[in-house]
């Protein structure tokens, strides 16, 4: 069986790159018919917020990436790391160090002045025939892991490849600090033991990680995962992805009128491929989805590409579906939509002309609102002959047939009595009735209005055109 997980650290939002860590890893259990766990890596005392957590959670929610088991708290399984450092400290495969703060600060320093990489020179580190000065007092010690100096580590990496590190680069992990609280390697390793994970599939900022974590696996006798890291996002011009680059967190994107779709389409094709295809459906994916097929280099976020694909599903989503999501919107704004056009028709007419809901919630609340008309507008794009002509047109809707049909044969016949071409007629129209000329078919949208709304906005909106106008 299958296990793969996702372990985020609750010191910020979801943002695109966690998404697209997540989505792999829960496609890759998908895929296999696995079993997909969340993680709060929560260790971080400082950085860690309830709020973050909370964000975290509902962006995997919204984008519908579900898990089967958890989320599981390391906060919680102190013990458990307690115990495993008992363990190793009593098979001799860890060691407590009292090097304090300032004692490893100057060490990396003067490590740097002499042009070497900072490391750990293993000066608690018990050995045959070393004699260990006293623990002094009053310093908390840190655990740390007794790394094998001789030798190499290899492990096959699903996305990378063949990856090996000469153990001599590897200094002696900190495996717990002075408070009893695991470092990130120390806990991540017994988490995926305990929670029977066989692919850890994560970021490639990761990857460095791994074959200290691989020591790890074997010090405990516990049987080794298999790896997969994911290459990183970058913004648009190759530089690491940050608010700069617009939204980052997922919520922002929801919140911004895109659907969970069309990130979770945009995110999978994002650094992998199937052929040509650019649009596909969840369960498309899961059931094409292979790790040979991602990308080995940082994938650049394109926002355009985005937007195309959010309107590809705007237009194509289900109008009571985006009926429901426009009204809370609308709500939010305070448009009460609860009487006027039917929101689940306008959604018909208007989502094809639309990227984000964003812009669908605008579209549809002139329909419930209605917007005057800047006197500039009306002056560059109405006159008399105009006004006169829409006029004697509140008569004729006041008494035609209400269907789109003959509000078309209407407006063609009020066009021809005023010998005005249709447009002299449908601009103005839509600047009284709408406050913008950009909207979709006149007979379409006067129908979804109603008579009596089209009738009472004229009445309302033809006064105000005669005075700008005759000014
Ligand atoms: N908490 C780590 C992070 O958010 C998890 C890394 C991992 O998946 O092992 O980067």
């Amino acid at each position: 069986m299958i296990r793969t997980r996702f372990a985020p650290s609750p010191t910020g939002y979801l943002h695109i790159g966690g998404a697209r860590t997540a989505l792999i890893s829960w496609a890759y259990a998908r895929r296999h018919g696995g079993q997909f766990i969340l993680r709060i890596e929560d260790t971080d005392q400082e950085r860690s917020t309830l709020e973050s957590e909370r964000a975290i959670l509902e962006g995997m929610s919204w984008l519908g990436l579900t898990w089967d088991e958890g989320p599981f708290y390391q906060m919680k399984r102190l013990d458990r790391y307690q115990a495993i450092a008992t363990q190793l400290l009593a098979e001799g495969k860890a060691y407590w160090c009292y090097a304090s703060k300032d004692e490893i600060d100057a060490l990396r320093e003067a490590q740097r002045a002499r042009g070497e990489k900072p490391r750990y020179d293993g000066r608690w580190r018990p050995e045959p025939g070393k004699t260990l000065p006293p623990p002094p007092e009053g310093i908390a010690p840190v655990l740390r892991f007794k790394t094998p100096q001789e030798g190499t580590v290899t492990f096959d990496d699903l996305v990378k490849g063949p990856i090996t590190v000469a153990n001599s680069e590897l200094d002696d992990l900190v495996l717990m600090r002075g408070d009893g609280i695991p470092t990130y390697n120390f806990g991540v390793v017994i988490d995926d033991w305990d929670l029977g994970i066989t692919h850890v599939i994560r970021g490639d900022d990761h990857v460095t990680n791994t074959p200290r974590q691989i020591h790890l696996y074997q010090a405990l006798g516990a049987p080794l995962p298999v790896f997969a890291h994911v290459p990183m996002i970058l913004g648009h011009d190759g530089e690491r992805l940050s608010k700069r680059h617009g939204a980052v967190s997922v919520l922002q994107y929801e919140e911004d009128g895109y659907l969970p779709e069309a990130l979770l389409n945009y995110l999978a094709r994002l650094g992998w491929g199937h052929g040509d295809d650019e649009k596909f459906s969840m369960p498309q994916f899961v059931d094409w989805f292979d790790t040979a097929n991602i990308s080995h280099a940082p994938s650049r976020f394109n926002g355009e590409k985005l937007t195309w694909l959010n309107q590809q599903y705007l237009k194509e989503a289900d109008d009571d579906r985006l009926a429901g999501l426009v009204r809370t919107r609308l709500t939010r704004m305070g448009v009460n939509c609860d009487h006027g056009p039917d929101l689940a028709a306008l959604m018909g007419l208007l989502k094809g002309r639309v990227s984000t809901l964003v812009e669908l919630a605008d579209a549809t609340h002139i329909f419930f609102v209605q917007i005057e008309p800047t006197a500039e507008e009306l002056r560059t794009k109405c006159d008399a002959a105009g006004l006169d002509a829409i006029r004697a047109l509140s008569s004729d809707l006041a008494a035609c047939e209400w269907t789109t049909d003959a509000l078309n044969a209407a407006l063609k016949a009020r066009a021809k009595a005023n010998g005005l071409k249709l447009g002299q007629i449908g601009i103005p129209l839509r600047l009284m009735l709408f406050g913008t000329a950009q909207t979709p078919s006149l007979e379409a949208t006067l129908f979804l209005l109603g008579r009596d709304e089209t009738l009472r906005r004229l009445t309302a909106a033809l006064p105000h055109a005669d005075v700008i106008l005759s000014a």
